[in-house]
């Protein structure tokens, strides 16, 4: 079956925008071109619609196996596909952690019968993620492991990381890091600087982050392993990564669109929607991620979609777990605060949404081009409604993004040639 993409626009290789066509056979791009015949392919009018590759989420928390009332496999994977998203890679924090082959083959299985989009999935560094025992790596490559990565905590012990990075260097697989050192956490819920004071809450220093990247780079580099930042949120770490880059250490890293838009003097009040780790610092740090991402020290982009039941998150900063949700919301707020303010380009950003993320982890997705998976995302950059988390399919209704105004929505989401999401008309 043949569909014919009429009249999209789309970026050229000067980022310029362009009206094509584009044929889609069976669950590849075929053609790319002006005015293609029809023939007996079903049109898609893409008239005044920006078509994107696919994006790529690196950092996403499904929930599924274990925490099916906060997400499920099939909830996540819609919301991603609603924001655009055709790939995602699921975080382990899940019960079971994917942490033994028996484990890993339980979440494939479950993702081959749920997903709507590419799931994959990472593999444990630790048993259980508790950090005491490490898991066998070669075995969870075999088995379909993306990455390795204990995310939701870090790995206090600096030979465990060591370890793992030596091994993972043998395999060639990255080492995925949520930078974290418990004995610099003073039970905050919070970024410890000015906000925290005012409401009276305990703060999270830069440093239990910064710290721990400083650490792991310096292992990295001893082991010779590709070694992958979480959520940078601090100007520290921005400027251990970019020191050890311009060093020719193998270090990438990511931020999410939350540390991009907002820092600590956004928050209202003690309310859990503002929670998550890492927390929204100062402004300064706000502004070295800033700097990071359009520099290259950070490589892209990535949610860390956290989805929390109202009940949950409706306790207050100290009571409510971490995390907000983001993957119905990210294209939206990036392009509205950051290419129609002229501070990017629109290929910019998309990049960092596709052929970055794809370039670090080497993944064959994230282009639009001739032979390639047809995932793909048709965005109405006119479109302009507000955020409202009652319009969410995530079971996660957790933002701190609630009202705001945005332009740039994704209407429909194809995944190897198929619509798998479509803006109801
Ligand atoms: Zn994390």
């Amino acid at each position: 079956m043949q569909k014919l993409i009429q009249g999209v626009q789309m970026l050229n290789g000067d980022g310029e925008l362009v009206t094509a066509d584009v044929k889609v056979t069976g669950d590849k791009i075929t053609e790319i071109g002006k005015q293609l015949p029809v023939e007996h392919a079903e049109v898609i009018d893409g008239k005044g619609l920006l078509l994107a590759p696919g994006f790529i989420d690196v950092h996403v928390h499904l929930r599924e196996p274990g925490g099916e009332h906060k997400e499920t496999i099939e909830s996540g994977t819609l919301a991603a596909a609603k924001g655009g998203y055709t790939t995602i890679c699921a975080m382990p924090n899940t019960r079971p952690v994917p942490d033994t082959k028996e484990n890993l083959t339980f979440v494939n299985d479950l993702i081959a019968q749920k997903s709507l989009i590419r799931v994959l999935p990472y593999a444990s560094i630790t048993i259980r993620e508790a950090g005491k025992e490490r898991t066998n790596l070669a075995e969870l490559k075999e088995h379909g492991a993306f990455a390795f990565t204990d995310d939701g905590v870090g790995i206090q012990q600096a030979g465990m990381m060591y370890e793992a990075m030596q091994e993972a260097a043998k395999l060639n697989m990255p080492i995925v890091a949520h930078c974290e050192d418990n004995t610099l956490i003073y039970a905050g819920v919070m970024h410890e600087g000015k906000k925290n004071k005012e409401l009276g809450l305990k703060g999270i220093p830069s440093i239990a982050e910064s710290v721990h990247i400083a650490r792991d780079i310096l292992l990295a580099e001893a082991a010779g392993a590709h070694y992958h930042v979480c959520h940078v949120s601090t100007k520290e770490s921005v400027r251990v990564i970019r020191d050890a880059k311009k060093a020719g250490v193998r270090v990438t890293a990511e931020v999410s669109p939350h540390h991009l838009l907002l820092c600590e003097d956004d928050i209202p009040s003690n309310d859990g929607n503002w929670k998550m780790n890492p927390p929204l610092r100062a402004k300064e740090d706000l502004q070295a991620l800033i700097e990071g991402l359009e520099d290259g020290t950070l490589d892209f982009i990535a949610t860390d979609h956290a989805p929390h039941t109202e009940e949950d998150k409706g306790n207050g900063m100290e009571q409510s777990p971490f995390g907000i949700v983001g993957l119905e919301t990210a294209f939206p707020l990036l392009y509205t605060h950051f290419v129609e303010t002229g501070k990017w380009s629109l290929s910019q950003l998309i990049a960092w949404m596709t052929e970055k993320p794809a370039d670090v982890f080497g993944l064959p997705y994230g282009r639009l081009h001739m032979g390639e998976s047809a995932d793909l995302v048709f965005i109405d950059l006119n479109k302009e409604q507000n955020i409202d988390h009652a319009s969410f399919v995530s079971k996660g209704k957790n933002t701190p993004f609630q009202g705001w105004t945005c332009k740039g929505w994704p209407v429909m989401t194809m995944f190897k040639g198929n619509v798998i999401w479509q803006e109801e008309k």
